[in-house]
C-alpha cells in the first residue's frame, strides 16, 4: 500500500491546467479567469442619487427644520433611465429617483423622508450636507482599474462586474470534459425488475454529478460490459472526446476486472493499493495523453476516490487554486469506532457548526457499499490507524458540502 499523498502526488504530477478559451459571460460561472481585467469605463459611470429624493443645493437647506421648514418650488422630475432638461438653478429642487443622474447645479440630494410636499413646492425638513446621497461617478469602479487578475475564480459577483462592463465574453481556463463510464456484467438500468445477480447501475449518475457540481462538464460514456473490446472502444471514444475520464468497477482483485487489464494493455498505467478505506484500488495513467481514473466500483468507494483524487486533479486542469476540499478540526460527538488496519479511514459523517465549533456524528453503516450514510453525508472524517476517535476528541473533517 502506497500513503495517500504519495498516490494524489502521482496523479497531479500528470495534470496540465487546459488551456485558456473565450468563454461566454453566461456560461463562465465557476470558471477561472485567464486575462487580467482593466476597467474600460467608470462604474456607476455618473454621478446619481443613492435615494428617492429631491436634488437640490446643500446651501438652500441651511437652518430648514421641521418647525421651520425651508420652501422651495419643485421644477422637474428625473426618472432612473432619463437626464434633467436643464440645471438646477440655487433655490430650486427637482424631484428625483434612486439611479437617475444628478442635475448640474445640483450638489445634494435630500431624502423624501426628509421632506413634505406643499403644492407645487416641497418643504424641507432638515439641513444636508453637500455630496448627501450623492453616488459619484467611479465610486465604485474607477475607468482604467485593474479588477480581476488570472486566478480569479468567477462567481456571481464577478459576473455582475463584468456585465455592467459590458463585456459578453471572458477568457478563462476551460472546464474539463469529463467522460464517466460504469463496468460491470450486473449493472442495468431502469424500473424493469431485477434478474437473479443483477443490480442497477449507480455509479455513472453519481460521478456526472460529482463532475457537474465540481465545476466539470460531464460525458456520458454509457454502462460497459465486462468485455476488453467493449471497454477498450469505450475508452477510446471517452478519450478522443473528453479531457479526463473516469471508470468505475474492475479494478480491483476479481478474475472479470478487465479494467485494469485493457488499461495496461493499452498505456502505461500505475495500478495503487492506497492506504485508505474505502476506496483502497486506484488505477491512473494518460491514454493518448488524456488522464483516465479508474475508479473502484462500490459506490461510496467510487465517490470517496472521486473526493480524493479526480475532483483535486481536475480542479487544478481548470485552473483552480482551491482544488481541495477545506477540511476542519472537529469534536467527535460520538464515538467514531474503527480497527488497525494500516490505513486511514474516511468515514462519513454528518457535519454541524454552532459557536463551540464543529461537530461529527456517523451518518449511518460504513460499507463500502452503503449508500444511504453517504448520501446523509456532508462530511468524511479522516480517522487516522489506529482504534478511532473517542467522543468528545478531536478530529479533522473534510467539507463536502463547501467548494
Ligand atoms: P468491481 O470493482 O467491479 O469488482 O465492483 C465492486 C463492487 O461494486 C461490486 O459489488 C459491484 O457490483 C459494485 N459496482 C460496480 N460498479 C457499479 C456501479 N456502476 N453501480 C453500482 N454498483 C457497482
Ligand atoms: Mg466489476
Amino acid at each position: 500500500m502506497i500513503a495517500l499523498e504519495e498516490a494524489q502526488a502521482k496523479v497531479n504530477r500528470e495534470l496540465r491546467v487546459l488551456v485558456p478559451v473565450d468563454v461566454p459571460l453566461a456560461d463562465s460561472l465557476g470558471m477561472v479567469l485567464a486575462e487580467t481585467v482593466a476597467a474600460s469605463e467608470d462604474i456607476p459611470p455618473f454621478a446619481n442619487t443613492a435615494m428617492d429624493g429631491f436634488a437640490i443645493r446643500a446651501a438652500d437647506t441651511a437652518g430648514a427644520s421641521k418647525q421651520s421648514p425651508v420652501t422651495l418650488p419643485v421644477v422637474g422630475t428625473i426618472a432612473a433611465g432619463s437626464v434633467a432638461p436643464r440645471a438646477l438653478g440655487q433655490g430650486e429642487a427637482m424631484r428625483i429617483m434612486t439611479g437617475a443622474p444628478l442635475p448640474d447645479g445640483a450638489d445634494a440630494i435630500i431624502m423624501v423622508e426628509l421632506t413634505r410636499p406643499a403644492g407645487f413646492d416641497v418643504d424641507l425638513l432638515g439641513e444636508v450636507p453637500v455630496g448627501n446621497h450623492i453616488r459619484p461617478a467611479g465610486d465604485d469602479i474607477q475607468a482604467g482599474a485593474e479588477i480581476f487578475h488570472p486566478g480569479t475564480v468567477l462567481g456571481p459577483g464577478q459576473l455582475g462586474v463584468l456585465a455592467s462592463l459590458g463585456r459578453q465574453h471572458v477568457k478563462a481556463y476551460r472546464r474539463p470534459r469529463v467522460g464517466v463510464m460504469s463496468t460491470g456484467d450486473e449493472l442495468v438500468e431502469g424500473p424493469e425488475p431485477l434478474k437473479p445477480g443483477q443490480i442497477r447501475d449507480s455509479n455513472r449518475l453519481i460521478l456526472l454529478s460529482l463532475a457537474r457540481e465540481a465545476g466539470f462538464e460531464p460525458v456520458d460514456l454509457g454502462l460497459i460490459r465486462d468485455d476488453e473490446q467493449a471497454i477498450e472502444a469505450a475508452l477510446r471514444t471517452g478519450v478522443a472526446t473528453c479531457d479526463a475520464v473516469l471508470t468505475s468497477g474492475g479494478v480491483s482483485m476479481g478474475d472479470f476486472d478487465y479494467v485494469k487489464a485493457v488499461l495496461n494493455r493499452v498505456g502505461e498505467f500505475s495500478w495503487m493499493q492506497v492506504a485508505i478505506k474505502p476506496a483502497k484500488p486506484l488505477v491512473f495513467g494518460l491514454l493518448d495523453d488524456v488522464p483516465v481514473f479508474g475508479l473502484p466500483g462500490n459506490p461510496v468507494s467510487s465517490m470517496v476516490s472521486f473526493e480524493l483524487f479526480a475532483r483535486p486533479g481536475l480542479r487544478r486542469m481548470m485552473g483552480r487554486l482551491d482544488a481541495e476540499r477545506p477540511r476542519v478540526q472537529a469534536v467527535a460527538a460520538e464515538p467514531l469506532k474503527r480497527h488497525p488496519d494500516g490505513k486511514t479511514h474516511f468515514s462519513r459523517v454528518f457535519v454541524t457548526e454552532d459557536a463551540d465549533g464543529f461537530h461529527v456524528r456517523s451518518s449511518g453503516g460504513q460499507g463500502s457499499h452503503q449508500m444511504m450514510a453517504m448520501a446523509g453525508a456532508n462530511g468524511l472524517a479522516v480517522v487516522p490507524d489506529g482504534e478511532g476517535i473517542e467522543a468528545g476528541a478531536a478530529v479533522e473533517v473534510m467539507l463536502l458540502d463547501r467548494t
